[in-house]
């Protein structure tokens, strides 16, 4: 149930993580140099080309990996961190620690390979059984509860979330979901690629199904049952370029209304299975889905339905059980993403710790990795990007006095979070054991839906993080009206305390602007200081708002991914606004500092840089990146941020500041007829 923090707008949305100032890896970690530079192109042709162009000459995107860029070169750093801790906490033996205990074993769990090849199906069985054993579809909503326990959510989502009308107050949420594949446009285009993606999901289905137990014959037979199933169900659910708008997912109902949606479904013997605390209001992200699951349920034999939740118990276990499984697993990551190797088991073994027990592994990390003066540090820019947002507030030409003054108040209200949690999870219920590795993983889910389940009808609790502490990202949520950067950020080369404050506050100092102007993007504005879903702008600057951003839509739209594939202006909408504003914001900040050094050490040049050529040098070193085709693809399909190339050129095309910084002139590439400008 975690994938479900969906409503974080973050940096990048890629499942990484990350980070050290100190040398707790033996790779060094990835910062700004003038080698990454391709001095034989013109800054003001494609910039991007300029900043990156001798790094993409350099890198190669590993086997194990669909994509290459800082991100993931920090990721292969943390890895290593991470995999030191884990190893002294495997072997510490009967004195350890109850966190040491529980990471160590299960990292151990995991890389005992043998154990879990010897095994086979057999964890998973008892799960498969109980699918089986089920008699009716009364009884079958229990057993979807009890899987929706586990992490794979059959049918639809479950989870809780503040009250998008009383944001101090945690409601339950149920919404569309129960798809496999990355997204609906899998089920329901009809492009060569999707059909193609379609055929190798029921292939992927048939191996696994055989893998399980079935015939060849049932096999197929059964993953066209799921293809059905998941077709009927992504038909029904909205575009995720729609669902951007939060009023569209705004529907808080009385609970008798939301089980008469669908009332076949028996919701009521859901809430009660899955253990839910009473409550009489919740909200349905989408009600029309909800009518749709209802006439699957209706019309779907019993025994397809059973095959349909087999099925998700499976893939869900799948990369934790026997070689044969995880390949199986795997070839359908190949085909969705282009990566040629799987990675070696270790690195799974960490990114598991860190998805199921991320707080316990990322205390251990903060110990190691994260130095007291970095959270100073973070605090004075933060301060800094704020006061730049505050007068970029304050002089917008197109925003009249009222919003405006709505517009600084929220600005005023966002707190910061930084490094890692003040109070970290306590796992201290979850069993883990080091010779059961489904196991272990069932039950930290179990935990963990638990821990989110029992929320319902609480205060929001505003200590809360929603990434863990090594992860390489940052994120602004409209709810808590914060932002936050886990200590994974914070390092090279986004954050360089080795490096001039041109280069950083293009780095950290940008990625800063980029989490606050999310509190004002397309989604963001909707939202006022205390996280409820409520106007604050007149209804003349709500439109002069939507010209502008429309000209950001507009403007991404036309940049080419892969071959002949757009970028979805829409989709990416807000994503683009931040880094806009984030880097106007930015550079404010830096020319401020600039300005207040009586020293002129700041103004000064470096490697025959000015400090604002600096910047934007920083900035393009952050977002190189080489992606394959497929994954660039896929990406286009669901993420709703820009490929790096266009996060640079997208943005320096707007700004008269780049050109004045780089010399451009008008009808240069870097140059924008019509520039767009928000914040
Ligand atoms: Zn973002």
């Amino acid at each position: 149930m975690r994938v479900l923090r969906i409503l974080l707008p973050c940096l990048l949305l890629m499942n990484v993580h990350g980070f050290a100032q100190t040398s707790a890896s033996t790779k060094p970690a990835p910062g700004f140099s003038l080698d990454n530079i391709d001095k034989t192109i013109d800054p003001c042709v494609d910039f991007y080309q300029y900043a990156c162009g001798n790094w993409m000459k350099k890198s190669e995107i590993p086997a194990d990996r669909s994509s290459w860029a800082s991100f993931t070169e920090l990721d292969e750093r943390n890895l290593d961190i991470e995999r030191g801790i884990l190893e002294k906490a495997e072997s510490g033996g009967a004195s350890r620690n109850a966190i040491d205990q529980k990471i160590g074993d299960l990292y151990g769990s995991c890389m005992d390979e043998k154990t879990v090849n010897t095994k086979g199906i057999g964890p998973l069985q008892p799960e498969l059984d109980r699918v089986a054993a089920v008699k009716d579809k009364g009884a079958l909503i229990d057993e979807i509860a009890h899987v929706h326990l586990m992490g794979p959510g059959p049918l639809f989502n479950f989870y809780s979330n503040s009250d998008l009308h009383n944001a101090d107050m945690v409601i339950a949420y149920i919404d569309q979901g129960g798809l496999s594949l990355p997204d609906r446009d899998y089920y329901i285009k009809d492009d060569a690629r999707m059909v193609d993606m379609r055929k190798h999901f029921v292939d992927y289905a048939t191996e696994m199904f055989t893998l399980a137990g079935q015939t060849p014959a049932q096999a197929a037979d059964s993953a066209k049952t799921v293809l059905r199933i998941e077709t009927a169900l992504a038909r029904d659910s909205m575009d995720r370029t729609v669902r951007r708008d939060p009023k569209v997912r705004d529907h808080k109902m009385e609970r008798d209304q939301a089980v008469a949606l669908a009332p076949d479904l028996y919701l009521n013997r859901f809430f009660v299975a899955v253990g839910a605390p009473n409550f009489t209001e919740l909200n349905v992200g989408n009600p029309d889905f909800f009518k749709q699951v209802n006439s699957v349920v209706e019309s779907e034999p019993l025994d397809a339905l059973k095959t349909y939740v087999s099925w998700q118990v499976l893939r869900t276990a799948a990369p934790w059980l026997s070689q044969p499984f995880v390949e199986a697993n795997f070839k359908m990551r190949q085909a969705l993403t282009g990566q040629k190797q799987i990675q070696d088991r270790w690195k799974r073994c960490v990114d598991l710790t860190n998805s199921s027990l991320g707080e316990a592994l990322g205390q251990r990390y903060v110990e190691l990795t994260f130095g007291a003066d970095g959270k100073q540090r973070m605090l004075k820019m933060v301060d800094a990007l704020e006061r730049s947002l505050n007068e970029d507030i304050e002089h917008l030409s197109w925003m009249s006095d009222e919003t405006r003054k709505q517009a600084a108040i929220k600005l005023e209200a966002i707190r910061n979070k930084i490094g890692y949690p003040d109070v970290y999870r306590d796992y201290s219920s979850v069993i883990i054991k080091p010779d059961d590795l489904w196991g272990n993983v069932a039950r930290a889910e179990e935990f963990e839906s638990k821990r989110e389940i029992a929320k319902i009808g609480k205060p929001l609790d505003r200590k809360e993080w929603g990434m863990t502490p090594p992860t390489v990202n940052a994120y602004y949520s409209p709810a808590y009206n914060e932002i936050v950067f886990p200590a994974g950020i914070l390092q090279p080369p986004f954050f360089d305390k080795n490096m001039d404050d041109a280069i950083n506050f293009g780095g950290i100092g940008l990625v800063i602007g980029h989490e606050l102007t999310h509190g004002f993007d397309d989604q963001g504005r909707k939202y006022d200081p205390k996280g409820n879903l409520q106007d604050w702008w007149t209804e003349q600057d709500g439109k002069e708002f939507e010209k502008r951003v429309s000209c950001v839509a507009d403007e991404y739209s036309s940049f080419v991914a892969v071959d002949d594939l757009k970028l979805n202006g829409r989709l990416t909408l807000g994503e683009n606004t931040a880094d806009n504003g984030g880097a106007r914001i930015a550079l404010m900040a830096l020319e401020h500092m600039i300005a207040d050094d009586k020293s002129g050490k700041e103004g000064q040049k470096i490697d025959g840089y000015t400090p604002e050529q600096r910047f934007f040098l920083g900035f393009g070193r952050v977002w190189c990146e080489k992606r394959r085709p497929e994954y660039e693809r896929m990406q286009v399909t669901t993420n709703p941020h820009s490929p790096g190339r266009y996060r640079v050129d997208g943005v320096v095309q707007n700004m008269p500041e780049f050109q004045k910084a780089w010399g451009c002139k008008a009808g240069q590439p870097m140059v924008a007829e019509n520039a767009c400008h928000v914040w």
